[in-house]
């Protein structure tokens, strides 16, 4: 008798749809107000079955420990020196550091990482090279970073 509950087309469709959308038997019923017997009974003579969504599609639980993840590899930009690391520039051996009101023009103009006593940045000092806002020092270092 209890079939007579499905004799509603709207019912079935509900039940099956209900069904398809993963939720348990239980709430099937709750939601169709009619008992959980009901509803699996109309399942079984249905043959519904919860294998529509493929179980493969779904991430199979690692059984084995999974392997490590690979280290990413170090990229190193085309052009870059992989041995260059932002650092302060230290002051050219050659030079004594001078601040940016006491820089000559023949004197390296490389802003040093230290500051002079009235707090103004300070300039490499060493004597220039020639063609080059630098000595010979910051020429090289600027010319082999700072070159695109
Ligand atoms: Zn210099």
């Amino acid at each position: 008798m209890t079939d007579a509950i499905w004799s509603d087309p709207a019912k079935l469709k509900q039940l099956i749809e209900l069904f398809d959308s993963g939720v348990t038997v239980q709430s099937i019923a709750d939601t169709l107000d009619v008992s959980r017997n009901a509803v699996c009974g109309k399942i079984a003579r249905l043959g519904l079955k919860r294998e529509k969504k493929s179980p493969e599609a779904k991430p199979t639980p690692a059984l084995t420990p999974a392997a490590p993840p690979q280290p990413a590899p170090i990229v190193v930009a085309a052009g870059a020196s992989p041995t260059f690391t932002p650092r302060p520039i230290s002051a050219s051996p050659v030079g004594k550091p001078v601040s940016i009101i006491r820089v000559r023009k023949n004197q390296c103009r490389a802003p040093l990482d230290e500051r002079g006593g009235d707090g103004l940045t300070m300039f490499c000092g060493a004597p220039k090279l020639a063609g080059s806002s630098y000595c010979e020092m910051h020429h090289g270092i600027f010319h082999t970073h700072r070159q695109h």
